[in-house]
């Protein structure tokens, strides 16, 4: 929301790795700096007392305090507004804080969503668990593959529809313009969470979601050093359209003197709300420094997403040709059942590079893990680096040997997060790996 994310016209007709680059990092005004500046400050001086009046009134768009708006997170709003082909956006702490900063704007209490059943973990759990403790949201999860499940679980309670593009850890890819067609009927936004795809791969928009939502841990900042998440606006739902169901957007706001969010703000009134009652009263705002990282990771975003997915696609097939294993989850494989939905979703029909596999009968998954010496093993994906991990003991040990299951990650499957190194290198340590297990 800051004045950066309100001006780049021209940015709908570059290219992809043009925008990577440039957008939201025009050359500093004041000091002629190239690279971005970290605005590493609390607070911004007004010129006026008018200014200072107009720009806590929303009349102005400016900098007041760093946990609303920041120039150097304002930055990378607009950058990755702009990948998404969104209107605005607001960057938070993390990627679940921003789950959270979406749902605030469009829940209340006693409110449902309907999410997909293949999600990562974390949000799992939070929509699942917490949020419904907590807030009183409920979340009726689906199987996702047949859309149809979806339009059953809708009620008039019902705010949202919430899926992952491409589902960490299983890689199972939604049928995004069925489900898009399914909530426009009910009247209600579909949300994304585009993490692992990322736009380089698909921009969930172009199908028909209103919400993108991102953990920019992953892909986007690239090389894991710095925590972060996103909300995109896509700036099409008509909010006015079913203002019973959305009212922090379409009632007057106490706070602002009245206004409605989705009249004085049409084309970004997510983006807008997100900063000026999100994060104004939720307070997980991204710290510039994260913000400056991610900004320099997104640079390389095409070019690495183009060496983490072929050699992913060449670590899949070696795994499928592999003695010792049983399955290979990744939707490039032309054995997989998302095969076609990649084909329709995805950049070239790549599948991304975070995927699974099983180990045969006597073969010990938790001993090929720890056996690797190139791969990191850890919980995180999307790093430069390859990592791996066991689900089961791990990030899934929570669950109980049927939800293990059912959620694809039971005591025989490895989590993989291929990263851009030599294919040959990575391809020996899990050769080796599996040698030992
Ligand atoms: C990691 C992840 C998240 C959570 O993001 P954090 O930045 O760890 O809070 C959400 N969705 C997906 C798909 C993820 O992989």
């Amino acid at each position: 929301m800051g004045s950066t994310t309100m001006k780049d016209q021209t940015a709908a007709q570059q290219g992809f790795e043009t925008l990577s680059v440039h957008a939201g990092a025009a050359p500093d005004p004041t000091t002629g700096a190239r690279t971005l500046p970290i605005h590493q400050s609390a607070a911004f001086v007004f010129k006026d007392a008018k200014q200072a009046a107009d720009i806590f009134q929303l009349r102005e768009m400016g900098y007041s305090y760093s946990r609303l708006t920041n120039p150097t997170v304002a930055a990378l709003e607009e950058r990755i507004a702009a990948l998404e082909g969104g209107t605005g956006a607001t960057c938070t702490a993390s990627g679940l804080s921003g789950h959270l900063l979406i749902l605030f704007t469009l829940m209340n209490a006693g409110d449902e969503i309907v999410a997909s059943k293949k999600l990562y973990g974390g949000t799992a759990n939070q929509l699942g668990l917490s949020f419904s403790r907590s807030f009183g949201w409920k979340t009726n999860f689906v199987d996702p593959t047949n859309p149809d499940n979806f339009r059953a679980a809708i009620t008039d309670r019902t705010r949202a529809i919430f899926v992952e593009t491409l589902s960490n850890p299983e890689g199972v890819i939604v049928d995004l313009e069925a489900i898009a067609k399914i909530a426009d009927q009910a009247g209600i936004p579909l949300i994304v969470d585009n993490t692992i795809a990322t736009p380089y791969l698909c921009r969930p928009f172009e199908y028909g979601a209103s919400i993108v939502v991102h953990s920019t841990t992953k892909f986007l900042n690239g090389q894991g050093n710095a925590m972060g998440g996103c909300v995109v606006d896509g700036g099409k739902f008509d909010w006015m359209k079913h203002a019973d169901k959305f009212p922090a957007l379409t009632q007057p706001d106490k706070g602002y003197n009245g206004i409605i969010f989705a009249k004085q703000f049409p084309t970004m009134p997510v983006a807008i709300h997100n900063h000026a009652v999100g994060l104004r009263d939720l307070g997980m705002n991204q710290q510039p420094m994260n913000a400056w990282i991610t900004m320099n990771g997104i640079e390389t975003l095409s070019m690495r997403m183009e060496r983490h997915c072929t050699n992913a696609i060449k670590v899949a097939e070696f795994l499928a040709n592999h003695a010792k294993v049983a399955k290979v989850n990744h939707s490039a494989l032309p054995s997989s059942p998302y095969n076609a939905l990649a084909k329709k979703y995805l950049r070239n029909g790549w599948g991304g590079s975070v995927f699974t596999f099983a180990v045969k009968d006597g073969v010990d998954a938790g001993k090929a893990v720890q056996s690797v010496k190139l791969f990191s093993h850890l919980a995180n994906i999307g790093d430069t680096r390859s990592l791996i991990i066991h689900p089961a003991s791990t990030t899934h040990a929570q669950m109980s040997p049927e939800q293990q299951k059912s959620a694809g990650v039971g005591p025989e499957v490895v989590r993989l997060s291929i990263g851009i190194e030599s294919v040959e290198d990575i391809i020996e340590d899990l050769n080796e790996a599996l040698a030992g297990a």
